[in-house]
């Protein structure tokens, strides 16, 4: 007999048979079958620039170059039910004792004796880690989630904590959707596509994922007890977030990473935060700059007037209004508005608003009589009626 020509270690790690979608005694034609449908569904060719569907068919020829072929499928079903049986056991704390005899199993005695049992344990230890490899990564979901932030943190930046109801793989399928133990078959519907046109009128037709697989392209009989099939688990976690300095009400920050976990060792999906800003009692925001309404007399506008506002970092700043101040007038304090991302500060914008006074005393309508008939002769509103197209 030759020596172990073809027969790799991480076999016993890879379900080649789950691959595949057919079951441990499959006959030849179904294995055939099964691996056309599915080398179709995935082959690079008609699927340019997906890569999680490269994979699937690299995993697929894989599978097929060993159980297709009758002197492969069988050492590795002898090396499967050794590994099962336990008669393999991965060594433990390094390459010390390994307690099982390879190369008897494959009656590979003399030969590369000694070699072939290095590299096997070589694969063993590179395989570590990867014993999922039948199931493609798939990454997480994202997540949506709202948070409400006051003013100042969000003019500032600030961590806030979330607590997330989010999708992750089922813990007892593993995100197969399947009963743990049993085998699954090719998707009738998408015949192992994983996905399905769907017309959307006018001619033109969509690839939507398959309602029957969820896009896995297997399908199992028996549905897991814990999920119903779905594959999916919720979980609830809270994480710290990041709230960027100079967010504004309404936007929506996004945390990479921080959504939804992947399966099979895929990416994590990304979190996205709908952000909404408290109102500030007194203070607006623009952009990098702060808004202020400032009430102000209307002798302070006509004869000026030194008027003290706030600022939000709490002091306080004089506005000097010089006489004849109109209405509405915007005055720009350097440097007291939103801090910007690059560390410097916008500007407070402050607009005074003249005060008409609701109620008169006596003291002062005598004071506002006094003033009208010293302006009796202005004509406030002649330019309203001159000529003109
Ligand atoms: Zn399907
Ligand atoms: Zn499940």
């Amino acid at each position: 007999m030759s020596t172990d020509e073809g027969v790799r270690a991480d076999w016993a790690t890879k379900d080649f048979y789950q691959v595949l979608g057919v079951a441990k005694d499959a006959g030849a034609a179904d294995i055939k079958k099964a691996y056309r449908t599915l080398a179709r569904a995935n082959h690079p060719d008609s699927n340019p620039g997906d890569a999680a569907k490269h994979d699937r068919f690299k995993e697929v020829a894989e599978a097929y170059d060993v159980i297709g072929d009758p002197e492969k499928r069988k050492k590795y079903d002898e090396l499967r039910s050794a590994y099962a049986s336990g008669g393999f056991g991965f060594p433990q704390g390094g390459a010390g004792g390994p307690g099982f005899d390879v190369s008897d199993l494959f009656g590979d005695r003399g030969g590369r004796g000694g070699a072939g049992l290095g590299d096997m344990f070589g694969d063993l230890f590179g395989s570590r880690g990867r014993t999922t490899t039948q199931a493609r990564p798939r990454r997480g979901g994202d997540v949506e989630t709202s948070a409400t932030i006051g003013f100042t943190d969000a003019l500032e930046g600030v961590t806030i904590s979330l607590r997330l109801t989010s999708d992750s793989p089922c813990p007892t399928c593993s995100g197969t959707g399947g009963k743990p133990g049993t085998t699954p078959h090719i998707c009738t519907q998408c015949e192992g596509a994983g996905f399905v046109v769907v017309s959307t009128g006018g001619g033109f037709a969509m690839n939507e994922t398959c309602p029957a697989c969820g896009g896995r392209q297997l399908v199992y009989d028996e549905p897991c007890p814990t999920c119903h099939g779905s594959g999916r688990g919720m979980s609830a976690r809270t994480i710290q977030a990041r709230i960027p300095a100079g967010v504004k009400d309404g936007q929506k920050i996004r945390l990479k990473g921080k959504g939804g976990a992947g399966e099979n060792g895929g990416p994590a999906g990304d979190l996205f935060v709908h952000v909404k800003v408290r109102p500030h009692r007194v203070f607006g925001r623009t952009g990098d700059n702060l808004t202020l309404t400032v009430p102000v007399g209307f002798d302070e506008a006509a004869l000026g007037a030194e008027i003290k506002v706030p600022t939000l970092t709490g002091s306080s700043v004089t506005l000097k209004l010089p006489p004849g101040t109109p209405n509405g007038r915007t005055f720009r304090v350097r440097g007291k508005g939103a801090r910007r991302s690059d560390g410097t500060m916008g500007d407070l914008l402050a607009t005074v608003e003249v005060q008409v006074p609701a109620v008169l005393d006596q003291a002062t309508r005598e004071a506002v009589e006094a003033y009208r008939a010293a302006t009796a002769g202005q004509k406030l509103r002649a330019g309203l009626f001159e000529g003109g197209a």
